[in-house]
């Protein structure tokens, strides 16, 4: 039986090779690292510790290089979901995220939810929006059904 994530990752390899890319180990890495993370999203930062967590003798430039050159590729993208750091994934399950502010949980929706948003700024304002740079921020379900807590606690009421 093959794994997942090993069969995962050489489709995204055959892909970068018939665009013209080179499956180098920094790039398989990578490539890994998002594949086996938590909901495949990462850091550079994490991205570079995880590779190095394998294979210490790959330099952080290299990382930092193979992530630029699979983004260049069209197989990674970074996405700024709050303040921090931008954050990574992979474009084969394009998705835009819905940031809760207040607790900071994300919920990842389908771009064809946008295509009404999107139609209506092409044909108003000749703007193609890039959908997907940017997270959209808000309040999330359980937030706004959380009470807000009472502001005079122990008054009579
Ligand atoms: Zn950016
Ligand atoms: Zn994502
Ligand atoms: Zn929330």
């Amino acid at each position: 039986m093959v794994d997942a994530t090993e069969e995962r990752v050489s489709s995204i390899l055959g892909q970068i090779r018939s665009n013209g890319g080179r499956a180098t180990a920094a790039r398989r890495a990578t490539i890994t690292a998002l594949l086996e993370a938590p909901r495949n999203h990462l850091s550079s930062e994490d991205i570079i510790r995880k590779v190095r967590s394998q294979q210490p003798e790959v330099a952080e430039s290299t990382v930092y290089r193979a992530l630029a050159a699979l983004e260049d590729l069209g197989v990674v993208e970074h996405v700024h979901l709050g303040h921090g750091p931008s954050t990574y994934h992979l474009t084969g399950q394009a998705h835009q995220h819905l940031v809760c502010g207040l607790c900071g949980k994300v919920v990842e929706v389908p771009d064809s939810e946008f295509a009404g948003i999107a139609e209506r700024l092409s044909a108003g304002y000749g703007f193609e929006i890039d959908l997907r740079h940017f997270a959209i921020l808000g309040r999330c379900h359980q937030c706004r059904s959380r009470r807000p807590a009472p502001s005079t606690e122990g008054a009579p009421g």
